[in-house]
């Protein structure tokens, strides 16, 4: 028996499936089929009864007949029903693709074994494209046990590559270990002192697990592994940084920031920013570069913080520059900080993609002779023609919108790297901080300037809308204004853009004696950022939007949040939406508009928002019920790489222990030298380039 390595001559795969496996998931080899893990197990060893169904459930196994085959809606919306009974209740079935297929191969009266995940609908359940099987006596005798069940793309299905199919190439696979056994990725101590299953037994298991017991041994140490090389590459680089790279010492507080302390701050800084400062302070006059955190829910004043940051950085002979995601924001920004500084002397500029040729060479002349003290723009500021004279401090405010490349840009934008303060209002719970940030140190604003109201939120259904009219219009009346908000994704864009029109065209009807302003990301720039100024002018008083508006923008006077269709929004993204009222002195309310047809899921989702203000404790909840791969894009775009196996929801003592074990190797070998630590070394090689895009940071 050889080695096969290449999967095209694996029993069952050929040339052409092979293909599809490189293509749809990137695997080309036996090792990466054997490290395509199972997203999750069925237990098929016993069939429950629809009378037993809670809506708790994961998938179930149920018999019994399948009848009223029908199709529903029409068009796009099409879908097809059934209702499957056992005798003790019945369950809708819904396929939404494939129903040609689905009409000519289950019949009426025979005895079937469906199997999905049950979803209650008010007080029925239903199941989404169920798996089903004829029921016979094979697969009554059958005693499956634990099955992995893995996942497979549309192209995939369509030539014969199931879930099923993928299990049998697995197994052949996994066959050629007993032979060629995979080396061990984890020194032997690490194994011992953790009390780890070695590498063969977990892969051969975490496929085909004997029992429970066995497959969580596995898991356990593949998750491990997994968290561990992160946190060890991560530490590793952050050290790695601190040795290379002197940061620029801040080392006074000068004229700039104390003037602006004394003379121009419009209020009183909260605790909060206070201690914040101190830490940004400490760091930047250090001697080190400050690579810091700051996290503050919306609201909570971060603009603030690192407006007085950039003082400290113009105090001490350099350059700052404030980076925003959007136009409509970087613009924002630099009104706000131009008038808090006024006549203070500090120069100030705006760059954008919009900026015109004249005022562009104006801007480059000053920041190449220091006129110019603080650039403000989007992610035009970090393109290889801006040159500054001499940059000290980059704040990035939403971070997330960046990616890890962009930041890494800015390495070189002076000959040492310039401190770095990322702003973030998306509260991150610690076990993702720890694994996306790891490098980075946390400050968080927990405190919202006095007097704000916290914002009351409802959630309604569909037919309050003429009852909320009048809510909206006595609102306007007593001067405020109000955000309505859309959902727009890519995959519906044309509907949603409609929907969006549609509600226009209501609020038209319905407030006539308004002004309505209108922004979506399909507009031009120059239009957008018309409309979007009449609002903040208060010339509209009504503001029809798409989630464009989510990040950032700031109108105090803006008291009420109409989101429509909430039951489309991720919880992080409804926060920081909500967070886009109560800015002001103002009661501000959040009114969260849903069909009457909701999970139970997102039932939970909308009695959060309703229950809490607390962006911590959505956030938690939001990981909680989610999965952080699940998570917004918002955050989901800050994974500086993919979780193959472990969960950050769930597997936060994993992860804690795994970044301890990263700590004590560093501590006693810094470099990885030792002969029982090479294998580290080997290994974080190979899994940054196979997997990690994070590298880029260094
Ligand atoms: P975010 O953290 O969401 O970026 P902003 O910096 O936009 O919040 O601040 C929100 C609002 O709170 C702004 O109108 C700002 O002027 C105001 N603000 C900031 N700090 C304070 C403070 N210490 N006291 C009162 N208002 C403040
Ligand atoms: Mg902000």
């Amino acid at each position: 028996m050889t080695f096969i390595s290449d999967i095209k001559f694996l029993p069952g795969v050929g040339p052409k499936k092979a293909e599809i496996l490189q293509k749809e998931l990137g695997i080309g080899s036996v090792e990466d089929l054997l490290y395509y893990f199972p997203y999750k197990y069925v237990d098929r060893s016993r069939i429950f009864y629809v009378h037993e169904l809670d809506g708790n459930m994961p998938y179930v196994q149920l018999k019994g007949k399948i009848s009223r085959f029908q199709t529903v809606g029409e068009g796009r919306n099409a879908r097809y029903t059934a209702v499957f009974s056992d005798g003790t209740g019945s369950v809708e079935l819904v396929w939404f693709k494939g129903i040609k297929y689905i009409q000519e191969k289950y019949k009426d009266g025979k005895d079937y074994l469906v199997f999905g995940k049950p979803s209650l609908f008010g007080s029925h359940y239903n199941i989404v494209h169920p798996e089903i099987e004829e029921f016979n006596a094979g697969n009554e005798k059958r005693q499956v046990g634990l099955q992995a069940l893995y996942n497979t793309t549309e192209k995939m299905k369509s030539s014969y590559l199931n879930s099923k199919a993928m299990q049998k190439i697995i197994f052949s696979a996994v066959g050629q270990i007993a032979h060629h056994p995979l080396t061990e990725t984890l020194p032997a101590y690490i194994l011992q002192q953790n009390n780890l299953l070695q590498l063969n037994q977990s892969i051969i298991n975490i496929h085909f697990p004997k029992n429970i017991e066995i497959l969580n041994k596995a898991q356990h140490r593949l998750k491990f592994e997994e968290l561990f090389y992160i946190q060890l590459s991560i530490l590793r680089q952050s050290k790695f940084r601190e040795l290379k790279y002197k940061g620029f010492p801040f080392s006074k507080i000068g004229d700039a920031f104390n003037l602006f302390f004394e003379k121009h701050l419009p209020f009183q800084l909260t605790g909060a920013q206070k201690r914040v400062l101190r830490e940004i302070r400490q760091d930047v006059g250090s001697g080190r570069q400050m690579n810091r955190l700051l996290q503050g829910d919306v609201g909570s004043g971060k603009t603030l913080v690192a407006l007085m940051a950039m003082l400290m950085a113009v105090d001490n002979g350099f350059q700052a520059s404030l980076m925003a995601p959007t136009e409509i924001l970087a613009t924002q920004h630099y009104h706000t900080i131009s008038e808090m500084l006024g006549e203070m002397g500090v120069k100030v500029s705006l760059l954008t993609g919009s900026t015109r040729k004249k005022a562009r060479i104006e801007i480059d002349e000053q920041l190449r002779s220091g006129e110019l003290h603080i650039l403000i723009g989007t992610h035009a500021l970090i393109e290889d023609n801006v040159v500054f004279k001499n940059l000290g401090l980059v704040v990035i405010d939403e971070q997330h919108r960046f990616g890890v490349a962009q930041r890494a840009k800015l390495w070189n934008k002076n000959d040492h790297p310039p401190h770095i303060l990322v702003m973030t209002a998306t509260p991150i719970p610690r076990t993702l901080a720890m694994t996306v940030y790891g490098d980075l140190e946390i400050s968080v604003i927990d405190e919202l300037p006095p007097g704000r109201k916290p914002i009351q939120t409802f959630h309604y259904y569909d037919n309050k809308r003429e009852a909320m009219i009048g809510f909206l219009h006595k609102q306007i009346e007593a001067g405020r204004q109000i955000y309505i908000v859309y959902p727009l994704i890519q995959e519906s864009e044309k509907m949603d853009l409609r929907n969006l029109e549609e509600g226009y065209a209501y609020f038209k009807t319905h407030l006539p004696q308004y002004h309505i302003s209108m922004v979506h990301g399909k507009m031009k720039p120059a239009e957008k950022d018309a409309e979007m100024q009449a609002f903040v002018a208060g010339k509209t008083q009504i503001m029809v939007a798409t989630t464009v508006i989510e990040v950032g923008v700031n109108v105090p006077n803006a008291s009420v949040m109409v989101i429509e269709s909430a039951e489309r929004f991720g919880l992080a993204q409804l926060h920081q939406l909500r967070g886009r009222v109560g800015r002001g002195a103002e009661q501000s309310y959040c009114i969260l508009l849903s069909g009457f047809k909701i999970t139970a899921e997102t039932r939970k989702r909308l009695e959060t928002m309703v229950r809490t203000n607390d962006g911590f404790e959505i956030a938690e909840t939001d990981l909680q019920m989610r999965g952080p791969g699940d998570m917004d894009g918002t955050l989901q775009s800050g994974m500086p790489f993919d979780l193959k196996i472990a969960n950050l929801s769930t597997d936060s003592a994993i992860l804690a222990l795994a970044r301890e074990t990263a700590m004590q190797v560093l501590t006693t070998d810094p470099m990885l030298e030792s002969e029982g630590n090479k294998i580290l070394n080997n290994q974080l090689r190979k899994k940054v380039k196979d997997r990690m895009n994070w590298s880029v940071i260094s």
